[in-house]
């Protein structure tokens, strides 16, 4: 793969990655589905340096997650698209909604988090790694 670019629905917001994440996961957590307004969110894991934004400011809203550790969604103040994600737990990391991914066909998550809180009308598939809650820590 070599470059992957994306932005969000109304086009104010263009970002181009470089390389492979090294991480992809569908998250069931209640933020998630809140922030995503979705069943779950698919979030690919970059070191921040692969991402480059090629347009636009995405606004920033930060909270605290339910692990006490404070976090932070980026998302088009024009369009409410959800674009990244992080947090102080993990610095210098960046996660990509995948839906903000222009062509996404690469896109193979690896495990289910917080399967404890998956709705019961989404599938979860057994062959991954699924997790209760959040994984332990690698
Ligand atoms: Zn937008
Ligand atoms: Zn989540």
């Amino acid at each position: 793969m070599a470059k992957t670019t994306g932005g969000c629905l109304c086009g104010n917001i263009r970002y181009e990655i470089e390389g492979e994440p090294f991480r992809m996961v569908n998250c069931h957590c209640d933020d998630c589905r809140k922030v995503t307004g979705s069943a779950y969110a698919t979030n690919l894991f970059f070191q921040e340096d692969q991402i480059t934004l090629l347009q636009g400011t995405p606004k920033r809203f930060e909270h605290v997650a339910d692990s006490g550790n404070s976090m932070f969604k980026e998302f088009c103040d024009t369009c409410g698209s959800q674009v990244f994600g992080g947090g102080a737990i993990r610095p210098g990391v960046k996660s990509v909604k995948v839906g903000s991914i222009d062509d996404a066909s690469f896109v193979e998550p690896t495990a289910n988090l917080y399967i404890s809180h998956a709705l019961t009308c989404t599938h979860v598939d057994e062959d991954l790694d699924n997790f209760e809650q959040m994984p332990p820590p690698a």
